[in-house]
């Protein structure tokens, strides 16, 4: 479920209340839209409703959020699972809740600023120690074999619960519960000091406007990549800012009403001796003679860029990957109907072996071979697919993918 995080416009103060995948906003105050860079961890909390004689008495404790789906290869095959969880991130006496629960989707949260006096507790449980333990909440690997294991467009955030002391005890800031004795939280409080709000945590922000041309840049609040509208460049917002990417689409004319953005992520993989679309037909066994040109065209992987559910992404990337040779992108301009890039192009690249597992006739044959493959691709091109409208779902023509609308809806949400 979806995080709603007070916002404050860096420009004019004015308040919005934003979803925690919010990337592009515009102010409906000022009319400025700026773009929040992805790079840092946000860093949010539970207002304190019990007021502390001292602000910062209230002491903060981190939980590290973690939202996506998480893909396993193993010798049992492929699985997968979306993950929603809140886990301590620091050494906490054992009378604090373990996982906040349904509590940040219950309240509005806000972002640490610098105008509030907090005291932070530091995190001190290091993000491989919390995966490893929704890894093993989450039941996906057993005693298999595994292969591989990837996080698929995650959301990785700091909430922290405010605390007051009151006297000899701790107390709950928000429901007023009693936690502990005060001195169980200053054997914890012995492992780190708490911290006020340091600067580095503050977010970054990027004017709405095309790096090239000046244009504003209108999208989505989600979107991950952006065309505009004056000069028909794309640019994808990561944490280095908006950096200028390759784009290009299928044309699908009248009967086209959408358009759903996929990564062609060129990709040779010599651990399996793939370095054409011909090896590849051969390597994963597929039943197809492959044609003569196919041995000249280089490999390329087309992994979805917007989230749906996981079984749903797998089987669009292989009916993609495998009929590539069916659609002859070109030179892209801007239509209506495009559906926003929601997964970032380093997801997509992440994605590229749960989508060779998926692909495979042979499992054996492939499947041991995935732990060697380095990635070597350093960019993707967005391709913008035409889809007709179906009723309940839209159709891709030439590929034969078939994406349920409410299965995109869900995927907003995600
Ligand atoms: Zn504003
Ligand atoms: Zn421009």
């Amino acid at each position: 479920m979806d995080i709603q995080i007070e916002h404050e416009c860096s420009q004019c103060g004015g308040k919005k209340v934003l979803s925690e995948a919010t990337r592009f906003f515009s102010c409906s105050y000022c009319g400025v839209g700026s773009f929040i860079l992805p790079d840092r961890i946000s860093r949010l909390f539970i207002p304190p409703v019990i007021p502390s004689s001292d602000e910062s008495s209230h002491l903060l404790v981190p939980y590290l959020r973690f939202k996506g789906t998480v893909f396993t290869v193993s010798s049992r095959g492929i699985a997968h699972r979306v993950v929603d969880t809140t886990q301590t991130a620091a050494t906490m006496p054992s009378e604090i809740p373990p996982s906040l629960g349904v509590r940040p989707q219950a309240m509005k949260l806000q972002r640490a600023a610098s105008n509030h006096r907090f005291s932070y507790l530091p995190k001190t449980i290091k993000n491989k120690v919390i995966f490893d333990k929704v890894i093993n909440i989450s039941n996906l690997i057993n005693e298999d074999e595994l292969y591989h294991l990837s996080y698929i467009g995650e959301n990785i955030s700091l909430i922290y619960l405010p605390l007051v002391s009151d006297g000899n005890v701790v107390r709950d800031a928000v429901t007023d519960r009693l936690i502990c004795d005060h001195s169980k939280m200053e054997e914890a409080l012995s492992l780190g000091a708490a911290d006020s709000f340091k600067s580095g945590w503050q977010l970054d922000y990027l004017p709405s406007i095309c790096p090239h041309c000046g244009w504003s840049l209108e999208g989505e609040g989600d979107g991950v990549a952006f065309i505009c509208q004056n000069c028909d460049r794309a640019w994808e917002l990561t944490r280095d800012g908006m950096v200028k990417i390759k784009w290009q689409m299928v044309d699908g004319g009248i009967q086209a009403h959408c358009y759903l953005p996929f990564w062609l992520i060129n990709e040779a993989i010599p651990e399996l001796n793939i370095i054409s679309f011909a090896d590849f037909i051969t390597c994963v066994n597929l039943p197809m003679i492959p044609k003569q040109e196919w041995h000249q065209r280089d490999m390329s992987f087309w992994v979805p860029a917007f989230k749906i559910s996981p079984k749903s992404f797998l089987r669009a990337g292989k009916q993609a990957t495998v009929n590539q040779w069916k659609i002859e992108p070109g030179k892209g301009k801007k239509l209506s109907g495009f559906y926003p890039a929601t997964l970032p192009s380093s997801e997509g690249i992440q994605a590229v072996k749960a989508i060779l597992a998926k692909t495979t006739a042979s499992p054996k044959k492939v499947f041991p071979f995935l732990p060697r493959i380095k990635m070597k691709s350093r960019g993707a091109t967005l391709v913008y697919l035409p889809f007709f409208d179906k009723g309940h779902d839209w159709l891709q023509p030439e590929t034969g993918i078939v994406i349920g609308k409410n299965n995109l809806r869900f995927g907003r949400s995600m």
